[in-house]
């Protein structure tokens, strides 16, 4: 199950100041510990949290030069702040460690955002104009279904919502829809887990010259990189296990054209003013550092919990990549380092059993989220689904006695043993 991901020096400008001192990371969680700081003036041992707005020119000519780009350095923190900077260098030196493409070496730049939405609105509004179409999976995060279906169509950016497990189906619309103009994928995906081949549907993108997006938030960059196969942006809510510990809501948009992320994308994110703030920016640098850690322990109790979980006499199904009977378990093997932290299962006895089920937890926690060290479970028929019609949630696979699970990095032993009891 296990892949090597190459080693390889950081290729991201700025991403570390090891790479001034001609000094070579060779592995992951080396990166994930070190890429992107800088030294600090005051040698402070972590980044500061930059709490100013704006920042101070010596002279008059000084403010002139920063405003005319013709000398780097902060302005205002809408536009940007050293703490952001350690952060969006941190996570594009994840997003592209070890990663070729064509032969050679993926660079990114990052723009940090408020929360993934706002991510996504930035790549949404950056790359298309009126009359264009996205291409995309129907397996979608809620938010990101409001935006494209209700949110954007106003502006003249409407959506084409397909499965895009079909290769055949996919490349039938872009044959007969010219306006198509971006694909736009999340895989792993709510609530079965569905995944789509990152590979297959960015090389057929790119036949008929589309912009490719990955919402890269379930697997992170430790499972997978979708750089790897040529996808122009990826986009994250790194209030899931970047962050890691559910203690701030933010995203991230990156992109491999350099040039497109310093003047396209850095003038709308400023003036769309969905900024990310210092405060919560400290949180993800030093919840990414465990990056690596968590997510092993993650997807080592994910993978009890689903083996657990089959053999349980009240549950009829389990969605979890790593099984293979799950329908998207060799594409999920194909790009993925691990199958993730992500599942679900129905049980037998639908909403009753549900919210009897919700109820008898003590140790797992009852919220919506993920990406938190503690094992969250939610029940979408009775929470997040519940005024949805009937009709309408089972075309997503909603059933009502599905439970979904973010699995925790507790101890494996009193989480099975929390999940036995209260399915009794
Ligand atoms: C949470 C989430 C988002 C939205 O992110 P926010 O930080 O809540 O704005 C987008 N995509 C996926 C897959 C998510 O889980």
């Amino acid at each position: 199950m296990d892949k090597t991901f190459p080693p390889s020096t950081i290729n991201n400008e700025d991403s570390s100041t090891l790479l001034s001192k001609g000094h070579t990371l060779t592995g992951w969680s080396s990166v994930a510990v070190h890429s992107g700081h800088k030294q600090d003036p005051n040698y402070a041992h972590l980044v500061p949290i930059y709490a100013s707005s704006t920042f101070v020119y010596d002279e008059a000519e000084q403010g002139m030069r920063r405003f005319s780009g013709k000398e780097q350095g902060y302005i205002y923190s809408r536009w940007g702040n050293p703490t952001f900077t350690e952060a969006e260098n941190k996570i594009a030196a994840l997003e592209t460690f070890g990663v070729e493409y064509n032969g050679s070496a993926v660079q990114a730049k990052g723009t940090l955002h408020a929360s993934g939405m706002a991510a996504i609105t930035t790549l949404m509004l950056a790359n298309l104009k009126p009359g264009d179409k996205i291409l995309t999976h129907f397996s979608l995060y809620g938010g990101t279904e409001e935006l494209i279906t209700n949110v954007l169509p106003p502006l003249g950016i409407s959506a084409i919502i397909a499965d895009l497990r079909d290769m055949n189906k996919a490349e039938e619309w872009l044959k007969k829809d010219k306006a198509i103009r971006m694909l736009y994928i999340e895989t792993p995906a709510n609530p079965t887990i569905q995944c789509v081949d990152l590979e297959a549907l960015t090389k057929l993108a790119k036949q008929y010259n589309l912009i490719t997006a990955c919402d890269n938030t379930f697997a992170t960059p430790y499972l997978q990189q979708p750089f790897r196969f040529g996808v122009d942006f990826i986009v994250h809510s790194t209030t899931k296990f970047l962050n890691g510990h559910g203690t701030a809501i933010g995203g991230i948009l990156l992109g491999r054209n350099i040039e497109f992320m310093k003047t396209k994308v850095y003038v709308l994110a400023k003036t769309l003013g969905g900024n990310a703030n210092p405060f919560d920016a400290f949180l993800l640098i030093n919840g990414m550092k465990t990056l690596e850690l968590r997510m092993e322990r993650h997807c080592q109790n994910a993978m009890e919990v689903a083996k657990f979980l089959e053999k349980n006499s009240a549950v009829a199904k389990v969605n979890y990549t790593g099984l293979e009977n799950h329908p998207d378990h060799k594409t999920a093997m194909k790009q993925m380092r691990h199958p993730g932290a992500m599942l679900s299962f129905e049980l037998k006895k639908g909403l009753q059993g549900g919210i009897d089920f919700m109820n008898k937890l003590k140790m797992c926690v009852r919220t919506v989220s993920l990406g938190t060290c503690d094992t969250l479970l939610s029940h979408p028929a009775s929470m997040t689904h519940y005024s949805v019609p009937k009709e309408e949630k089972e075309k997503y696979g909603i059933t009502d006695g599905l439970i979904r699970m973010n699995v925790g990095i507790e101890n494996i032993q009193d989480i099975i043993a929390d999940l036995a009891q209260s399915l009794e």
